[in-house]
């Protein structure tokens, strides 16, 4: 499958540094991290645990303060946003996805994904997400009716009911079994390719990053490599 994607970077950090306590205790979980997303790739950042993966995407999702650098959004500094700005940017240009899918079990499938709904610039987008996602039928159903791999579909489908462009998905399949699991790669690759979105995924998986547009390696913090995939494989095709 080859892909040309965009020269526009959407994210980027610049000499990123985050310290986590002090004194002796103080752990560099980002010890000077560059790094440029581009506007609909399918980005893996690929670590072994405690490389720092999960705190780089809370940086750049706007949800944890950099002890140093900054995080560019179309190549401005989210860091002097003022808080109404950051908040329309958690809510309208990112959504995170977990691996622990953090859906409300009093709310139906329908009303999770409201939750983060942009009702005002599109009215349908709760239907309209449902439909990708494959969910239509089971919107009134709650999630503990739902398989694991329903569950995380309803979660990516909140992610993006914000109207969002970036898709932030940590450890996405960590809790699902396997054939789960790939349907859901299948469908973030999907996301990238037919909807246009920027997908980046934290995965300590190596064989996921073949699906990727590009891969950032992590250790203790930094990164040791990017690669570039010219001919990503198709999510379906890769074995882990
Ligand atoms: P990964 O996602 O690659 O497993 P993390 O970004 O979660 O790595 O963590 C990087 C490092 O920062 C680890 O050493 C971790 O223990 C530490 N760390 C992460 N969050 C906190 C926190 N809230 N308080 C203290 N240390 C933390």
């Amino acid at each position: 499958m080859e892909r040309k994607t965009s020269n526009e970077i959407i994210l980027q950090t610049n000499g990123l540094y985050k310290v986590y306590g002090s004194g002796e205790n103080a752990v560099n979980a980002l010890d000077g991290v560059d790094i440029s997303v581009y506007a609909g790739e399918l980005l893996v950042i690929l670590g072994s645990s405690g490389s720092g993966k999960s705190t780089i995407l809370n940086m750049l999702g706007g949800m944890d303060v950099p002890t140093g650098g900054e995080v560019l959004f179309q190549g401005t500094d989210i860091g002097k946003f003022s808080d109404k700005k950051l908040t329309a940017y958690r809510r309208h240009h990112v959504g995170f996805v977990f691996q622990s899918f953090n859906l409300i079990g009093e709310l139906t499938v329908r009303e999770n994904v409201k939750l983060t709904a942009d009702l005002k610039s599109n009215p349908n987008i709760v239907d309209e997400m449902l439909d990708i996602l494959g969910l239509s039928e089971k919107k009134d159903k709650y999630p503990s009716q739902l398989s694991g791999g329903q569950q995380q579909r309803v979660a990516i489908a909140r992610a993006l009911a914000g109207n969002a462009d970036i898709l932030l998905c940590d450890e996405p399949t960590g809790a699902l079994d396997y054939e789960t699991g790939k349907q859901i790669l299948v469908q973030l690759q999907d996301l990238v390719r037919v909807h246009g979105k920027t997908v980046i995924i934290v995965t300590h998986t190596k064989e996921i990053s073949t699906m990727a547009d590009r891969v950032i390696v992590m250790k203790d913090g930094r990164v040791i490599r990017t690669e570039v995939n010219d001919t990503p494989a198709s999510a379906e095709m890769i074995e882990w």
